[in-house]
């Protein structure tokens, strides 16, 4: 039978094989955010089209290209988030979470939607794990979520990864810098894109964050912002610069770096590796200092990051870094005949009250299959039951790691003795005083 549709282009299916993989970074990335402070925060899917416009920016790739915005009761005026920054910040001031005291830290894990040139690491629908700090203008904050980014990355056991920083300034100095990108792009007009010719008047500096070739061709020899801080602008850059030298964080400034999206101000970062090609970009972030105010809150500075879950994942499998192995089953029961399945649904009961992962026939198929089930699913031990078991209250319990078999009573010892020798399993390799030590016996 055909299919009647297949995933979009762009998106992905997580299938449960793979699902471990996810079930590492997430745990990575919440515990670490939760040690740094950081509490979840769970946001819509989408949002009013406008809160992304005004945020993210007008003249941005992602504004002007990428949104998906749905229609729904024949009005069009939401979009799915192409990013998490601009709903929690909508969210931190619907919520009154600015009234809790400075700074509030908040992270996610969310789902972004962005139609982009699909490729490797560059999807439609993507993951993002985010955190976000506000209510400082603190260069120690700006060193704070970097150290948060990077604790992650090095407890994702990711090598050859590089952070870049750059200073975008504040609207001030920026004012300085247009005017000098203005004149530099003036000069060649007529070869820019036809998106970036629109930009040179409305917000040149997205000209340099154009993915065509030849507005990139023409921005390598752009001034940099750098060269056009103000004072403040040029202490913070500094401050930060010492507080990432007291932390031992590497870095490399990087004048070129003005990200994507058009809220940022002064501090801009990026966690880049060279082992998955082009889209090497695992983790992007700054400060956003004008953004609260901009969306109708009271003027508050803040910072974050947004890192990439499907591109760190595709990093941690490119180095052969550690993910959390998969549970498998402690004991399969086997059973033929009314008798024994209703014995092995109870006794199945009881297993998983004590925290125990089992499983019994749910096909209502013989023995042999059973067992290549049990088998299949790497099940520890499997477990025969038949009339003669049931009559007896004696069964045999089968190691499937070296075939040996142990007699188990089916009586209320069973728990204890099945712990027993599934723990005894788990110590088999260690040495004897390992044991002991373990398990408490002398
Ligand atoms: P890029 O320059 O690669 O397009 P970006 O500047 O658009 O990235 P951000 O908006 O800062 O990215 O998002 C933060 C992170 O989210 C990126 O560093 C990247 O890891 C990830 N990301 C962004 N877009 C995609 C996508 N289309 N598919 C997969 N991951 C993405
Ligand atoms: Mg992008």
């Amino acid at each position: 039978m055909a299919l009647i549709t297949k995933r979009p282009k762009g998106t992905f299916d997580i299938v449960p094989s793979e699902a471990y993989r996810w079930h590492t970074v997430e745990k990575i990335v919440s515990e670490t955010a939760e040690q740094y402070g950081f509490r979840e925060i769970r946001i819509p899917t989408f949002e009013d089209t406008g809160l992304f416009v005004r945020s993210v920016g007008e003249t941005t790739d992602v504004v002007q290209k990428e949104m998906y915005t749905v229609s729904a009761g024949g009005k069009s005026n939401f979009t799915l988030r192409p990013e998490g920054t601009a709903g929690t910040m909508r969210a931190v001031l619907e919520n009154g979470i600015l009234n809790e005291g400075f700074p509030q830290k908040v992270y996610y894990i969310l789902s972004c939607f962005r139609h982009e040139n699909v490729q490797k690491g560059r999807q439609r629908e993507f993951h993002q794990f985010g955190c976000e700090m506000v209510g400082t203008e603190s260069p120690r904050a700006d060193a704070e979520v970097i150290s948060l980014a990077k604790s992650v990355l090095d407890r994702a056991g990711v090598r050859n990864i590089e952070l870049n920083i750059n200073s975008i300034g504040c609207p001030k100095c920026r004012a300085e810098y247009h005017k000098a990108l203005k004149e530099f792009f003036s000069a060649r007009k007529d070869e820019l894109c036809h998106t970036c010719g629109e930009r040179l008047e409305k917000n040149p500096m997205r000209i340099l964050d154009c993915k065509s070739e030849i507005c990139q061709e023409i921005g390598k020899d752009a001034p940099l912002i750098i060269d056009y801080l103000c004072d403040d602008c040029r202490e913070h850059f500094e401050q930060l610069q010492k507080n990432l030298q007291v932390m031992g964080i590497e870095y490399k400034i990087n004048p070129k770096i003005v990200r994507g999206l058009d809220y940022y101000t002064r501090t801009v970062f990026e966690f880049v590796t060279t082992d998955i090609g082009a889209q090497g970009t695992v983790c992007g972030g700054g400060r956003y200092d004008g953004l609260i105010e901009q969306l109708g809150g009271p003027k508050t500075p803040a910072l974050g990051f947004a890192m990439g879950l499907e591109r760190l994942i595709i990093t941690m499998k490119n180095q052969g870094c550690d993910f959390m192995e998969e549970k498998t089953c402690d004991l399969y029961i086997a059973s033929m005949g009314e008798a024994a399945a209703a014995k092995a649904m109870a006794l199945t009961m009881q297993l998983r009250d004590e925290g125990f992962f089992v499983e019994y026939d749910l096909v209502e198929r013989g023995i042999k299959p059973q067992m290549k089930y049990a088998d299949k699913i790497g099940a520890k031990f499997v477990m025969v039951l038949g009339d003669n078991e049931i009559e007896t209250g004696d069964a045999r319990l089968k190691n499937m790691a070296d075939g040996s078999q142990t007699d188990i009573k089916l009586d209320d010892s069973f728990t204890d003795n099945f712990s027993n020798a599934l723990v005894a399993e788990m110590f088999k390799g260690l040495d004897d005083e390992m044991v002991s030590l373990f398990s408490g016996k002398e």
